[in-house]
């Protein structure tokens, strides 16, 4: 049967790709600095030309290039697109990495390299798909695109007119959006779906210069205001509070529920990572991870005022910022839940409390039955032996709403290479080499699927 052989094909060909993420891996294309964008982008282009795809470069206003490529077998067959980004974190702090994030090695049955989970493995893993099935049966069995932006890491901030100015191009019967993590043990997980986002700070000004904190018994402190009006927004077990918040989220299905039920997640390798004291909704896995899915959150990311240097200064401030990162379910939209908090802040008597608009992505999530996510469980059975872990819905933002909701194609994550313990956006950034072959044969499988 020609899917073993392509799998047996990956397999055989994958030190030579891990040779290829090196090289990939070695540009630091860090979008936040700017760095390395037109050699990373040209770097794309070849390698999707050197696996058959006819690839160009399109130059975006004021941003890097987006790479595409498609490879196309036969018009009437279905077409399979995937979203990668060529871009990357920052590496500070810089001095926790045990290696150069920049110059990649493999040790421990590992890859470490800035990158290489989010997401520069997945883009090697997919291309060596392609290829096993370019050697194995001359091509693959159906239509392949890839866009490769280069500005994921900073939001995406040119990406929407590349879009707008060239959908037709991107037309697809389903999309790969970066790609799916491994959990713990190495079963692959995949999500229909994400959260979205609402970014907003909160600044309470309560006088226009500072003052000596002997005048506290008569002078406000913006500091406690805000403090007064955060603790209106959550309680201690992490519900938010705002009247009505939850009024459009999606519910749960029953059938949505099973496949949570039958998860392998495991909170307790999450908080060894993190090394936290304890987890918030007790010790039982499926609960954790119910929460962890459905729940829509009030984060403080950051809280400014006064002196925090060296030592100590006895002032009363005059002015302090919080900002808030709400997580949001599907079917909530950022604008309406953005009145909500305005709405509430002045019901509790905090109108002097200015609440800025700093970002937001609305929430996504695809059904169950849509062909791309057929194709993917299938091919995960055909490698792993069983369904990969499906979550209705990824607990952190990405591109997926934008997929669906904008280009109009279904999308969802995975398959991918990465796993729990791939430390994105933080020092030591790594892979399990059984997790890049197991994510590339998962993707010739779900290519043979579709
Ligand atoms: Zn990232």
């Amino acid at each position: 049967m020609s899917l073993t052989d392509v799998l047996a094909k990956v397999e055989s060909n994958s030190e030579k790709a891990l040779e290829l993420l090196k090289e990939y891996c070695r540009f630091p294309s860090i979008s936040a600095h700017k760095r390395a964008q037109p050699e990373t982008a040209a770097l794309v282009r070849r390698i999707l030309g050197e696996n058959g795809f006819e690839a160009r470069e399109y130059p975006t206003e004021g941003g890097p290039n987006v790479v595409f490529g498609q490879l196309v077998v036969d018009e009437k067959k279905p077409t399979l697109l995937m979203y990668e980004h060529y871009d990357v974190q920052p590496t500070d702090p810089v001095n926790e990495w045990k290696r150069d994030p920049f110059d990649p090695v493999v040790e421990d049955g590992k890859f470490w390299a800035r990158g290489c989970g989010d997401t520069k493995g997945n883009l090697i893993a997919q291309l060596l798909a392609v290829q096993a099935w370019r050697e194995v049966e001359g091509a693959p069995p159906i239509n392949l695109k890839f866009v490769v932006e280069g500005e994921e890491e900073v939001g995406s901030p040119h990406f929407g007119s590349f879009v707008e100015a060239n959908k037709e191009i991107l037309k697809a019967d389903g999309a790969t959006i970066e790609g799916g993590d491994h959990l713990h043990d190495g079963r692959p997980k995949i999500e229909l779906g994400c959260k979205g986002t609402l970014y907003v700070e909160l600044v309470s000004r309560t006088a226009k210069v500072d003052q000596h904190s002997m005048y506290a018994p008569i002078a406000p402190n913006p500091g406690w205001r805000l403090i007064h009006a955060l603790n209106t927004l959550r309680d201690q077990r992490g519900r938010v509070t705002i009247p009505g918040w939850l009024e459009d989220a999606r519910r749960p299905t029953p059938r949505e529920i099973r496949y949570l039920k039958a998860s392998g997640f495991k909170a307790q390798a999450l908080k060894e990572f993190w090394g936290a004291t304890d987890l918030l909704g007790g010790d039982n896995d499926f609960e954790l991870l119910r929460r962890l899915v459905y729940w829509p959150t009030c984060t403080i990311c950051g809280f400014e005022s006064g002196y925090t240097g060296e030592g100590t200064k006895t002032v009363n401030p005059a002015v302090a910022k919080v900002k808030l990162d709400f997580r949001i379910l599907p079917n909530m939209r950022s604008d309406k839940q953005l009145v909500k908090l305005q709405d509430h802040l002045k019901a509790k008597g905090f109108s002097d409390i200015e609440v800025v608009y700093k970002d937001h992505l609305d929430p996504s999530a695809i059904s169950r039955n849509a062909r791309v996510v057929k194709a993917c469980l299938k091919g995960s059975v055909d490698v792993y032996g069983h369904e990969a872990d499906v979550w209705p819905w990824s607990p952190g933002a990405s591109a997926n709403g934008f997929f669906n909701e904008v280009v109009g194609v279904p999308s969802i994550s995975g398959p991918g290479v990465s796993y729990d313990g791939s430390n994105y956006h933080a020092p030591n950034e790594n892979i399990r080499l059984a997790d890049f072959v197991g994510g590339a044969k998962h993707m010739a499988a779900m290519i043979g699927r579709f």
